[in-house]
């Protein structure tokens, strides 16, 4: 059986993204891969307390799962990061559909602790992708959200359009994630 996280019952294993992002590339199959960070999570923490902090992320996991569709898989990836595989037609579907997340968590209110934002960055699982490259290119994409502020969706693609970002060849820097 899968593991399952103990204060969200998200998954835990990575594992599973991994076979499943194996899975649509082979398939030509839509899906894009997003890692998702709370903002100034340690700020929440010291303001509110430890358990304050587990209970926004159990709400965010809540949150999450009222936005991902049943064929979605969502895991709680580290401490405050989400990383979800995601059904969807394209990548500006999919951009639209986790800005509608974003929206939905700045206006969320936590009980004990107000308001916070989140910072995504996604990428299309691709055919031909090394399992943990839509990974690392969501990671690179996630990166660059809190950089420019947090609190905002990037796409890669996009970010490689803008010359932000750098277009890495699908089968080279393949990591051992998990
Ligand atoms: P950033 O916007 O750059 O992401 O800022 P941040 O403060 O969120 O930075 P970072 O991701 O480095 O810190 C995450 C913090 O989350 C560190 C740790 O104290 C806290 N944390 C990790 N796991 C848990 C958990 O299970 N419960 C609670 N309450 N806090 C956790
Ligand atoms: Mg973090
Ligand atoms: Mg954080």
């Amino acid at each position: 059986a899968l593991e399952r996280d103990d204060l969200t019952g998200l998954y835990r294993s990575g594992r599973l993204i991994d076979a499943i992002a194996r899975d649509l590339a082979a398939e030509h199959y839509g899906g894009a891969l997003l890692y998702l960070d709370v903002d100034e999570f340690k700020q929440v923490n010291d303001r509110c307390g430890h358990a304050a902090g587990d209970e926004v992320i159990i709400a965010l996991a809540r949150l999450l799962q009222k936005h991902a569709r049943s064929s979605d898989t969502a895991c709680r990836f580290g401490g405050e990061e989400f990383v979800v595989l995601m059904r969807c037609k394209n990548e500006v579907d999919a951009g639209h559909a986790l800005e509608r997340l974003r929206k939905s968590t700045e206006n969320h209110l936590f009980p004990q602790v107000g308001h916070i934002t989140i910072s995504i960055g996604f990428s299309e699982v691709r055919t031909g992708d090394t399992p943990s490259g839509a990974f690392e290119r969501a990671d690179k994409a996630v990166y660059h959200a809190k950089a420019s502020g947090r609190n905002r969706v990037c796409s890669h693609a996009a970010l490689v359009v803008e010359g932000i970002l750098v277009e890495q060849a699908t089968n080279m820097g393949d990591v051992e994630l998990f």
